[in-house]
C-alpha cells in the first residue's frame, strides 16, 4: 500500500526535518533545524521570530499566523518541541526508512511530524482564509531536558492564548493526553564518617546505610490508588569494600495526580531527617512539572475535538499518562491538549516510527481545531 497524496508530502516534509539531527544539546543541529523551521514557516505566510538560545542551549522559534479579520483575542497556542532524545550520529545507524503504513527516523514521533503537520495546518487555514482567531506555533529546543530556557516564554505565550494544543505524540492507537503527571526530581546525598572497615569500624558512620533507608523511606511514598509513583533510578556511593563510605547520592522521581498528592509529597520531604544524627544529609530538588490536571474546560475542549474527528472518520479517545510534557506548564494556566501529534511508537528508542496514514488525520484534526474553536 502507498500512501495518499496528502500522506507522502506531510511524511516528505517531515522527513527534511527528522535528516536534521537535533538532540538537545546539539547545537549546531538545533541551529540548523531552527533556521529550516522559521524559514519554512515565514515562506508559508507566518511573521517569525527566532529567540536566541542561552546557558548553552539551542534557539526557540515563535512563528504567527494572523486572524482572517481581527478577532480581539489571543488566539490559539500550538506547542511543539524540535529537539530529540537521538545524539549525532544516530542518523547513520538509524536512517528514515518506511515500509507499508509506517515509517522510522529519530525523533520522527517525538515530535517532527506532529511539529510539521502543525504548522501545515495551521499556514494552510491562514492561507484559505479560515482562521477565526490568531495562531501562535512554538517551537522549543530544550523539552526533553525540561524546558530549562523555554519555560517562562511557554507561560507567556499560555497566558497570552485562549488555548494550549500540544503536538506531543498520540499513543497506544492514536488518543490524546487529557492529563498528565506532575514531575518531581530530587538528588540525595548522605555525608558520613570514613574509617577502616576492619581497624576502626565502630569510628565510621556509613553514608550508604543511611542513604538506604531513605530510598526505602521514599519508595514507600508510591501509592497506586491515588497515582503517586516514586522510583529511585539512580544510585551510587562509597570509595572501596574496606572503608566505611563517607558519601553517597541517589537520583529520586515522583510522579503524583494532582496537587493535593504533590503537597503531601513536599511535606513529607522537607520534613525528612537521617536516623544516624551524625549523617548529614542534603536534598535538592523539587517539582520540576506541575501536574496538569483535568477539568471542565479540558473536557470541553476535547469534547470539540472528538466531534471533529468524527467527522473526519476516526474515534478520538482520551488518557491520562505519567509522563510529563510542556502541556504540565499550560495546563494550570489554559485550557490544554495534549497528544495532538501522530500516531506510533517507541519514542526515545531506535524504534521509533509512525502511523503514516495517521499524518493526513491528525493534520485534518488540528486544522479543523484551528477553524473552529470558539
Ligand atoms: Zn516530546
Amino acid at each position: 500500500m502507498s500512501p495518499s497524496p496528502k500522506d507522502a508530502e506531510l511524511l516528505a516534509g517531515a522527513r527534511t526535518w527528522v535528516e536534521v539531527e537535533s538532540k538537545t544539546e546539539d547545537l549546531e543541529g538545533l541551529e540548523r533545524l531552527a533556521d529550516m523551521i522559521g524559514a519554512e514557516a515565514a515562506a508559508l505566510g507566518a511573521e517569525v521570530e527566532v529567540i536566541e538560545g542561552r546557558d548553552g542551549f539551542g534557539p526557540h522559534v515563535v512563528t504567527r499566523y494572523p486572524a482572517a479579520k481581527p478577532s480581539g483575542n489571543g488566539g490559539v497556542l500550538i506547542l511543539s518541541h524540535y529537539d530529540t532524545v537521538h545524539p549525532r550520529g544516530t542518523l547513520a545507524e538509524f536512517p528514515f526508512r518506511m515500509e507499508g503504513d509506517t515509517a522510522w527516523g529519530p525523533g520522527i514521533y517525538d515530535m517532527k511530524a506532529g511539529a510539521y503537520l502543525a504548522m501545515r495546518a495551521a499556514a494552510d487555514a491562514h492561507a484559505q482564509g479560515t482562521l477565526p482567531q490568531p495562531v501562535t506555533q512554538l517551537f522549543v529546543s530544550d523539552e526533553e531536558v525540561g524546558s530549562p530556557t523555554s519555560r517562562a516564554l511557554i507561560e507567556r505565550l499560555a497566558e497570552e492564548a485562549r488555548y494550549v494544543l500540544v503536538t506531543e505524540p498520540a499513543r497506544e492507537g492514536g488518543q490524546i493526553v487529557v492529563a498528565r503527571k506532575g514531575v518531581f526530581r530530587y538528588e540525595a546525598k548522605a555525608f558520613g564518617r570514613p574509617a577502616h572497615s576492619g581497624a576502626r569500624h565502630q569510628d565510621g558512620r556509613s553514608a550508604i546505610a543511611e542513604l538506604c533507608r531513605l530510598v526505602i523511606a521514599f519508595e514507600a511514598l508510591t501509592d497506586y490508588a491515588s497515582g503517586t509513583t516514586c522510583n529511585v533510578g539512580l544510585i551510587g556511593g562509597g570509595t572501596g569494600a574496606n572503608v566505611v563510605p563517607a558519601q553517597a547520592w541517589c537520583e529520586i522521581d515522583i510522579r503524583v495526580e494532582n496537587m493535593a498528592e504533590a503537597a503531601r509529597i513536599e511535606a513529607f520531604v522537607a520534613a525528612y531527617t537521617a536516623l544516624n544524627p551524625d549523617v548529614r544529609l542534603e536534598i535538592t530538588g523539587g517539582l520540576n512539572r506541575p501536574p496538569y490536571e483535568r477539568t471542565p474546560e479540558i473536557d470541553a475542549l476535547f469534547d470539540t475535538a472528538k466531534g471533529i474527528a468524527a467527522e473526519i472518520g476516526f474515534e478520538l479517545r482520551g488518557l491520562k499518562t505519567g509522563g510529563g510534557s510542556d502541556g504540565n506548564f499550560t495546563a494550570p494556566i489554559r485550557p490544554t491538549l495534549d497528544g495532538l501529534g501522530v500516531d506510533g511508537a517507541g519514542g526515545h528508542t531506535l524504534d521509533e516510527q509512525i502511523r503514516i496514514s495517521s499524518l493526513s488525520e491528525r493534520y485534518a484534526l488540528m486544522k479543523g481545531m484551528l477553524e473552529r474553536l470558539p
